[in-house]
This record gives structure tokens, C-alpha cells and sequence, in this order.
């Protein structure tokens, strides 16, 4: 029996550990497509979600123990574990979230590589070293290492439900830590096989990832359950609130948020090529990406020819749920509404949309919007739907002051045949990422940091930033040798004082 059979009903004992507490109330996630049942799970309240951390803390000290060699070793057993049932898993995505079983390979296979690295990176990135001591100090030993936080909370949304909480999964792992994950209510069928297959692979320190279910309450409870820290991804206005419940305990937060990502097509670009990505960054996954194309800004002598290059290549696109369909449906049907919010308001605010433009049921067709306003809700707003805003630019840099001119700062692309250009370009983004010449690249460079600036968030999951994240950084000095004079003692001579500042002016003082 494959693991998400078995997690068909909470009363499934292998389902991991979303059914070993006293809850009776309960949801159901549905697929988006057809509406049939995926799964029921708990609504974990206040209490479970505390017995849950508090029977992750022992598995967070054993994990610790283990060392980074047990942890490589392990997370190694977790990443065959996922890559021998890719195609179940990727089913279960399908199913719950609506994504294309192809579209969801890919996004189990990224999840997978960032696995990998984080396992095998974390010694090199955390791993005790010494520092120079330096002139005031230069008798003592210094050393620095990066000690892990103990249970971190972990709270994901829906749109990647396997990719974007694995970000913080697997390098929280990776440093050290226990992860507790309360996934997205709209895919907690994920989240709980993602934590049974942990309990299949790595059975002797099974409480070290561990999931609870349920809505924004049990979001909320993980925040207050004294976590080491809570890496949170959503939407802006939930990351006030859980930065808010944080607050009460001085629980550190990560905020991953929402983005409005442009690109940026100069005048020596390749059109073709940039319209392709642009494509796949607005209609990919029926646009729900955080790091998704939602507007284009092209200079005046590229754009109709890419307007022409992305009108002829999303007229080929069909949303469905079937093998052959471009992209599935809207996962959460409220997105919808926002959608048709945006449409409007950029259509009656003088933009005209040359292919889709209307909403009706969750299957939203593809939608190239023209003209539309810098101040309509659809280039200034998160719209998270398949649709994309074409602008015309005098030239880049109106392109990249437009870029800019929003309260996220997500990612972003550029494409131009220079590459002295796209670089200043791309450096000058106000982004936590951009792509020079494709889109969204950088989540699949595993070495590369991910995360936003303004709206979009802060902190840094991937990467070594990423592992670093959830560590605190320990200092430690060992005196080798005792000094004749120590200055840090009240038996220092009195003339000591003056002999430092005279060495002080040497050192120094010739620096104007
Ligand atoms: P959301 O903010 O509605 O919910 C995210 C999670 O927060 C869910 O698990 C939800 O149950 C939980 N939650 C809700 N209220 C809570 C509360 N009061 N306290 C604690 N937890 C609470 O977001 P969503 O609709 O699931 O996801 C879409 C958003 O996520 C978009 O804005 C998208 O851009 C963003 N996103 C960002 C990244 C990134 O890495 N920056 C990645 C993926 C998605």
C-alpha cells in the first residue's frame, strides 16, 4: 500500500504523526480540479501542537548529537526514499494542489537536489573554525561554529507544497535542528506524506520532522509553542500576523512572502527566447508562483515583436487536469476572486487584454494584458493567476525604475545580449534574486540564497545563507598562554591605559 493510501482517513495509523493526538475535529482537502476528497485530517489545536514540539525537543537533541556526518547519512536515506516514489508523490501534488503531474516531478526533484546539498554542505558552511584572534587577543585561540536553534516551526504554503517548505525543511535539518510542519491547509495530504516517509526512512530519529494540521489557528499555535525559530512562507498580510504571535515569546521569524516579479526585455535581447521564459514565468503552474512573471516591461524597438513571440505561444496554451493540459486549475478558489479583480480593474482602467481576460471557474485561460495603467491593481498587486502585463519602455532604465517601483522585491529577470548590461541591470533590481537571460533559475542553483527584500520578506532559506539561518552563531575563546600584563584585570598596572593608547596611535592614528 502506497503512503498516501494509507493516509486516506486520520484514523490511519501509518499516516504519520497527524493522528496521535486526542483531536476530533477535522477537514477535508479536495482536489481543485474535481472536488473529490484527498484526505481528512485534524485540526490540531493549541495542546497537540505543543505535545507535538515538545516530543520533537528530545528528537532535536538526539538529531544534534548524531553530527554532521549521521545527519548527511540520514537526509541521504530521506532524499532515495523521495526520489524511489517521485511519481507517487508527484501523483498525491496532482491530486491535491491541481499542477500538472509533470510540472510536479520537477518540483519534487528540485526539492530533492536542495536535499542533497544541504546534507552534504553543512559541515563546510557550520562546522567549528578557527578565526584569527587579532592584536588585543593575539594569546588567545578564537573559534566560531554554528550551533543549531532545536525545534524550528516551519509553516508552508500551498502552490509548492513540496518545493518551497522543503527550503526550510531540509537546511533546518541540515544545520541541526527538529522541524515541526504545519502545511497549507489546501495541501496537508503533502505535508503528511512528506513526514510518514520520513518516519519510513529514518525511523531512529523519527520525531525530527514531525507535521501538524490545520488552518491559521494551528499556524498560530506553532508560533507561540516556543520554537527555536519559525520560517514562515505566504502571503504579506499572514506574515504580519505570524511575525505578531511571534512577537509574544521573542520567537525569531524567516518571512518568505509574495512577489510581483517583472522582466525586463532590452533593446539587443533575443525576443524569442525571452518571450518562451516569460511564458512559463507568468502561466507556469496557472501563475502561482511567488517568484512568477506577473509584468513585462520591453524597451520600444523589441516590443511588438514580443508582444507578436508571447501572443503566438500562450494562444498553444489550454489549462486543464488532464496529461496534456498546460496548467491545472486554481488550487484555492478565493485566488480566483483576485484574479477577476485585477482584470477588471486593468480593463477598465484602459488596458485591453489581447488573449483570455476572463474568469470563470477555477480553469482561468491564459491572459496577455496591454496598456494597462502602473497604478491598476494588476501591476502593483500579487495577482497569482495565469495572466502577464506587457508594458512599453523608452529604453532599460525606465524599465528597471518601473521594476522598482514596488513595495516587493521578490525576483525578477533581464534579458539582453550584453552581458556588461543585463549584469548592472540585474545587480540594480531591488530583488533578492534575478535571472539573466531565463527565469526562476535561481531556485534550482541550490547554492544560491532565496529570499526577498520590502514586502517579499527577509532572511535567506537555500544555499549557505540558507543553512545558516537556522543556526546561532557561537563564539568561543580559549587563552593559550598568559600575557605578563592583562589588561582585563584590576591588577593591571596603572600606566598600562597609556602604553595601549601610544600603541593605538601607532596602529592607528595614521589613518586620517
Ligand atoms: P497564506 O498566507 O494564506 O498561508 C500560508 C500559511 O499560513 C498556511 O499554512 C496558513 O494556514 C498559515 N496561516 C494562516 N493564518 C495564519 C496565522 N494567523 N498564523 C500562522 N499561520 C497562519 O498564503 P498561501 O495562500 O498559502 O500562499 C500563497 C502566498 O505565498 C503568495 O503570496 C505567494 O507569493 C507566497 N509564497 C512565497 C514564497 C517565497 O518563497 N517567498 C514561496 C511560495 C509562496
Amino acid at each position: 500500500m502506497s503512503l498516501a493510501e494509507q493516509m486516506d482517513t486520520v484514523t490511519a495509523g501509518a499516516a504519520g504523526t497527524v493522528d496521535r493526538h486526542a483531536t476530533t475535529e477535522t477537514f477535508e482537502s479536495t482536489n481543485p480540479a474535481t472536488g473529490a476528497v484527498v484526505g481528512v485530517f485534524p485540526v490540531h489545536d493549541d495542546s497537540a501542537v505543543q505535545e507535538t514540539v515538545e516530543r520533537a525537543r528530545p528528537a532535536a537533541q538526539r538529531w544534534a548529537e548524531l553530527g554532521f556526518d549521521g545527519r548527511r547519512q540520514r537526509l541521504a536515506a530521506y532524499r532515495g526514499y523521495l526520489a524511489r516514489r517521485l511519481h507517487e508523490l508527484a501523483d498525491l501534488v496532482h491530486r491535491e494542489n491541481g499542477k500538472p503531474h509533470a510540472d510536479a516531478i520537477l518540483e519534487i526533484t528540485l526539492a530533492i537536489d536542495h536535499l542533497a546539498w544541504a546534507g552534504t554542505h553543512a559541515r563546510k558552511t557550520l562546522g567549528e573554525r578557527r578565526v584569527r584572534a587579532g592584536m588585543l587577543a593575539a594569546n588567545h585561540a578564537a573559534y566560531l561554529e554554528y550551533q543549531p536553534l532545536g525545534v524550528v516551526g516551519v509553516i508552508g504554503p500551498w502552490n509548492y507544497p513540496v518545493f518551497t517548505p522543503m527550503g526550510s525543511i531540509a537546511y533546518a535539518l541540515a544545520a541541526g535542528n527538529a522541524v515541526v510542519f504545519k502545511p497549507s491547509e489546501y495541501t496537508p495530504a503533502v505535508g503528511a506524506w512528506l513526514a510518514a516517509a520520513w518516519r519510513a526512512a529514518v525511523p531512529d530519529v523519527a520525531d525530527a520532522f514531525q507535521v501538524v494540521t490545520g488552518f491559521g489557528e494551528t499556524g498560530a499555535a506553532l508560533c507561540r509553542a516556543g520554537v527555536g525559530k519559525l520560517a514562515f512562507t505566504g502571503s504579506a498580510p499572514t506574515g504580519r500576523k505570524v511575525m505578531a504571535a511571534c512577537a509574544e515569546t521573542l520567537t525569531p521569524v524567516l518571512m518568505e512572502l509574495g512577489g510581483k516579479d517583472a522582466m525586463i526585455v532590452d533593446d539587443d535581447a533575443d525576443v524569442a527566447a525571452a518571450a518562451d521564459a516569460a511564458v512559463w514565468g507568468a502561466m507556469s503552474n496557472a501563475g502561482q508562483t511567488c517568484i512568477g512573471i506577473e509584468r513585462v516591461y520591453a524597451t520600444a524597438p523589441v516590443y511588438d515583436r514580443f508582444v507578436a513571440e508571447v501572443t503566438e505561444r500562450v494562444r498553444g496554451l489550454r489549462p486543464g487536469s488532464d496529461d496534456e493540459a498546460a496548467y491545472g486549475p486554481m488550487t484555492m478558489a478565493a485566488q480566483t476572486d483576485v484574479v477577476k479583480r485585477h482584470l477588471e480593474d486593468a480593463t477598465s482602467s484602459g488596458g485591453r487584454a489581447v488573449l483570455g481576460g476572463t474568469v470563470d471557474g477555477g480553469f482561468i485561460p491564459p491572459t496577455v494584458l496591454l496598456d494597462v495603467p502602473e497604478s491598476s491593481s494588476a501591476v502593483r498587486e500579487e495577482t497569482f493567476g495565469p495572466t502577464l502585463t506587457i508594458t512599453r519602455v523608452a529604453d532599460a532604465e525606465e524599465a528597471l525604475a518601473r521594476t522598482n517601483a514596488t513595495s516587493y522585491g521578490l525576483a525578477g529577470a533581464v534579458f539582453s545580449r550584453s552581458k556588461a548590461r543585463a549584469m548592472d541591470l540585474a545587480r540594480r533590481m531591488r530583488s533578492g534574486m534575478t535571472s539573466v537571460n531565463s527565469v526562476l533559475t535561481f531556485a534550482s542553483i541550490p547554492a544560491l540564497p532565496f529570499g526577498g527584500v520590502g514586502e517579499s520578506g527577509f532572511g535567506r532559506i537555500h544555499g549557505e545563507d540558507g543553512l545558516k539561518e537556522f543556526t546561532r552563531a557561537k563564539a568561543i575563546t580559549r587563552q593559550r598562554y598568559a600575557l605578563p600584563v592583562n589588561l582585563m584585570s584590576f591588577t593591571r598596572p596603572p600606566a598600562a591605559a597609556d602604553a595601549l593608547a601610544r600603541v593605538m596611535g601607532m596602529v592607528h592614528g595614521r589613518h586620517r
